[in-house]
């Protein structure tokens, strides 16, 4: 009935909207080389640098796990939270290029369970909200590594399989 919703970016010009291989858009300074995120564009964030140039680049799409978190309270914007509020994870990645670390919600699915100190994940752009018209677009950090429902492999039989008489799952923890 509806056609597609144009996908736009919940905040105008922080990151690609390549839906293959989005990247964040940083800033690199054009003095020392810094790189910061968001994009800087007054002083340079290094101390020892008085460079006022900044050129826009974009920044790794993959990175590792340097600390995450369980945010348990709502958010402020641009976050938008589920309603009722359920808890999410928060990454912050290191790029290793660029020296630095970006903060971000992981993706849809993801928990803190699913992430480890040192494990590697890339970027994604999920939608963050919508309306009629529009699909508004946020990133996340996914892991890279096997999906987090390869995890979860059903322990007991699937469909047509009656439940036991009991109906008690107990008493066959693996
Ligand atoms: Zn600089």
């Amino acid at each position: 009935m509806s056609p597609a919703k144009a996908r736009v970016p919940a905040i105008e010009g922080w990151f690609t909207l390549d839906s293959d291989a989005p990247a964040l858009i940083g800033s690199r300074c054009a003095s020392c080389g810094t790189f910061t995120f968001p994009k800087e564009t007054v002083f340079c964030r290094n101390p020892a640098c008085s460079g006022t140039e900044f050129a826009d680049t974009e920044l790794s799409r993959t990175g590792r796990v340097w600390s995450y978190t369980n945010a348990c309270y709502q958010p402020p914007k641009p976050y938008v939270a589920a309603d009722p509020y359920v808890p999410f994870a928060l990454a912050a990645v290191e790029l290793a290029p660029e020296q630095m670390v970006v903060m971000g919600q992981v993706a849809t699915g993801v928990t803190v369970d699913d992430l480890s100190v040192g494990c590697e994940v890339e970027l994604v752009l999920e939608t963050l909200y919508e309306d009629d018209d529009h699909e508004y677009l946020v990133w996340r950090w996914r892991p890279t590594g096997p999906a987090p429902d390869d995890r979860r492999t059903p322990a007991h039989p699937g469909p047509g399989h009656p439940p036991a008489a009991d109906g008690e799952e107990g008493g066959s923890r693996a």
